[in-house]
């Protein structure tokens, strides 16, 4: 179980140093070189334990199952980030949030102002 996806469903072997690995993250932790990026990935099914390959290069939807099992490893990564961000901590997705909203703001006021000057907007 990798402590950056919390639901990763296959683990990866870097094709750099050939160990496996949760997920690229957890390679980073212990690594003192970047995950070589590859289009010929090699992973590990979690649910059957067995090794197949993918072309990253040609990936297609039904690539993400395990053709040993059809456990579907392709997932949307549940991360501890996520999870912050779902209760509202994250920083800085507040304050891009709070801009949109002044944003809007600003818009309707200048359209909905009775004292705003329209003539332009009328020709
Ligand atoms: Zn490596
Ligand atoms: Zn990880
Ligand atoms: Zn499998």
């Amino acid at each position: 179980m990798c402590k950056h996806i919390l639901n990763v469903q296959a683990s990866i072997r870097a094709p750099c140093c050939k160990q496996w690995f949760d997920c690229a993250e957890c390679h980073a932790e212990v690594s003192d070189h970047p995950l070589r990026k590859t289009t010929e990935m090699v992973f590990g099914c979690k649910k059957c334990k067995k090794v197949f390959r993918k072309d990253m290069s040609n990936f297609e939807e039904e690539d993400e199952y395990c053709p040993h099992c059809d456990n579907k490893f392709i997932v949307e990564a549940k991360t501890p980030q996520m999870a912050i961000a779902v209760e509202g901590h994250d920083e800085r997705m507040g304050e891009r949030f709070e801009k949109d909203l002044r944003l809007k703001e600003d818009n309707v006021k200048s359209v909905f102002d009775p004292n705003a000057d329209l003539s332009h907007l009328l020709g």
